[in-house]
């Protein structure tokens, strides 16, 4: 492959499919760092540099887009996006994701509850916190039977707590009678009746079963939920995500949907896939299955699996629930996790694992040093996830197994209550990022979406330039934050080293993947605040349009009718751009950008045209305070 910068690549007499010019180019690569024009063909970039080195590139049917000075940049990759669940989802769900107030969110709910049919459930899954609203504080259930008050209620709150309301308890049959299941809680009045609050106690299995409990949508439609789903993730200029399964995330089962559109060829989004076992004490029947299989690799540049994880042992697995003290992992996951990373390297498969804490990526580490002094460590394709109170000494082990690490914005959700439980001073560096670099460790950045933090990936981005919460705290001192280049080379070049695909993402190379997007503001100019704001114009992944807007509308193709025609997207869309992440506007000033934003989807044929949401019509009541 031609990589050095704007030769063209052989067999240059035929023409581009695209070309992007005019435009202010951050290529990511140290060897032509600044260019103003791009050529494609094939879903590679065959030349990048200026207008006169792509002229030769032009033919009769190259589509050419002038980018009017704006700023391009190499497409996103979130190392770490339940995206192929969320896909599955998408049409199913209400998104609070942007979100400014409580006020906001329940008239979007009271309305989507008048339009939701009998035996549906409205859900609003992740993706936002209460550190984000204008309130401060989580919905009451006595608001929720307000806004909702004969269809069923599932309101997610990061991995701590789920609210339902009345409907959503007799569906879910959650009565006097109901036990607790372990590790959850279903808080009860002074009567014994559930009161529809469910506490993660520490673990999110009580919530992640009771959510199961509601309809699904039907496999054609989980196909469409999918597409509309990537395109919104395309919406943000992201191009790649690398999946991490997920509970409730059977495989092959539930990746029927994602299988299908790349059969079809119908994917906009590139997916790395890891296998996660669902059944605690069956982990190593499932490893054992589908490395007789499966094997990494398999699959496409669109869709291929890369290894095992983000859990191998749900022994192993720390529940990252700052409103709990920190969970002590029984000792007897520590020979199942040896079984199984034995099992995985003698298939020459990767893995990743979800360690929040330190304490359990030491563990890890002992049990991966074990192996290694055996003589069977690989030395790459693994890396932990999460890694917040990871310590030096923790770096220092993971460099010398060639491991690496993927970060989230997890704690611009819940940095509040994490500092509440373990202090300012231990917050100052979760994750240790600089120190993560430092130590030499290749480093990719995500989300942890859809159900921790949303999926937008300028919300991360502000995280590690500002190092602030959602509702601005600032956890981070100059020294643990990242300069803008450093924190978008973590969001491209970084997340492919994770999946060894370093040679063909990351950067606007000639001869890699013809991957990128077109912004609505210069990310390297806008003021810190308007980071969390940017969108792209028009992404493109592998030479295709998967998004456009602006003055590119309809340059994409067009996406199947959202299906059912009550799906919360049909009338909300997904992230709620204009109202971003402002604090403490009034409410007149959100409902006055929910119209904007409506005649925005309305013209993007995404609403079903009807009123704006009353804000008024459920206002705030203090009194009723937090739970
Ligand atoms: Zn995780």
């Amino acid at each position: 492959m031609p990589v050095d910068g704007i030769r063209p690549a052989s067999g240059a007499t035929q023409p581009a499919s695209l070309i992007v010019r005019n435009a202010r180019i951050h290529t990511g690569d140290d060897r032509l760092p600044e260019a103003t024009a791009v050529a494609v063909r094939d879903g590679v970039f065959t030349v990048v540099g200026d207008d006169a080195t792509i002229a030769g590139q032009v033919g009769p049917d190259t589509r050419v887009v002038d980018a009017l000075g704006r700023r391009v940049i190499p497409g996103l990759n979130d190392s770490h996006l339940h995206v192929i669940r969320g896909g599955r989802n998408y049409l199913l769900e209400l998104r609070w994701d942007g979100v400014p107030s409580l006020a906001a969110g329940l008239a979007m709910l009271a309305e989507q509850a008048r339009r939701t049919p009998p035996g549906e459930w409205v859900r609003v899954v992740g993706g936002w916190s209460a550190e984000q609203m204008a309130e401060q504080r989580l919905p009451t259930i006595s608001e929720l039977n307000a806004a909702a008050p004969d269809t069923p209620v599932f309101v997610l709150h990061l991995y701590q707590s789920a609210l339902l309301n009345r409907a959503a308890l007799a569906a879910a049959g959650y009565a006097k009678d109901t036990p607790n299941p372990p590790g959850g809680e279903i808080v009860r009045d002074h009567a014994g009746n559930p009161t529809g609050l469910l506490l993660a106690a520490p673990t999110a299995i009580l919530l992640y079963q009771t959510l199961a409990k509601g309809p699904m949508l039907s496999k054609a439609d989980q196909i469409v939920s999918t597409r509309h789903f990537l395109r919104e993730l395309n919406r943000f200029g992201l191009t790649s995500a690398m999946d991490a399964a997920g509970g409730f995330q059977s495989f092959p089962d539930d990746y029927a949907a994602v299988m299908e559109l790349a059969k079809r060829g119908e994917l906009s989004l590139r997916i790395s896939y890891y296998l996660f076992p669902q059944i605690p004490g069956q982990e190593l029947d499932d490893l054992r299955r589908w490395t007789a299989t499966v094997h990494p690799g398999d699959g496409d540049e669109w869709l291929r699996c890369a290894g095992a994880g983000e859990t191998l042992v749900w022994a192993g697995l720390d529940y990252e629930n700052f409103r709990e003290p920190r969970p002590e992992l029984a000792a007897r996951a520590w020979d199942d996790v040896d079984a199984a990373v034995r099992l995985l390297l003698d298939h020459g498969w990767g893995f990743r694992i979800h360690a929040t804490y330190g304490e359990t990526i030491s563990r890890y580490l002992d049990v991966f040093e074990k192996i290694a002094a055996d003589g069977g460590w690989p030395g790459t394709g693994w890396f932990f996830d999460h890694a917040e109170t990871v310590t030096q000494r923790g770096l220092d082990r993971i460099a010398a197994l060639g491991g690496g690490i993927s970060v989230q914005n997890r704690m611009m959700f819940q940095g509040r209550a994490f500092t509440e439980r373990f202090g300012a001073e231990a917050a100052r560096s979760a994750p240790p990022i600089r120190a993560m670099l430092d130590t030499g460790l290749v480093v990719g950045a995500g989300t942890d979406a859809t159900r921790v933090s949303s999926y937008n990936p300028w919300l991360s981005l502000a995280w590690l330039v500002t190092g602030r919460t959602l509702s601005g705290l600032q956890l981070y001192p100059a020294r643990n934050r990242m300069d803008r280049d450093a924190a978008l080379r973590l969001y491209t070049s970084g997340s492919a080293q994770l999946t060894g695909e370093s040679e063909v993402k990351g950067t606007i190379t000639a001869g890699k993947y013809a991957d990128l997007a077109v912004l609505s503001a210069d990310y390297f100019a806008v003021a810190d605040e308007d980071i969390a704001r940017i969108e792209s114009l028009l992404t493109v992944t592998g030479g295709k349009i998967g998004y456009a807007a602006g003055e590119y509308e309809g340059l994409d193709a067009p996406l199947p009718a959202i299906s059912p025609s009550w799906s919360p997207v049909a009338r909300f869309g997904g992230y709620q751009a204009l109202a971003g992440v402002r604090q403490g506007q009034d409410l007149t000033a959100a409902a006055a950008e929910s119209a904007e934003q409506l005649r925005w989807r309305q013209r993007r044929g995404l609403s079903s045209g009807a009123g704006v949401p009353d804000l008024r019509r459920y206002p705030a009541d203090p009194l009723l305070g937090c739970f």
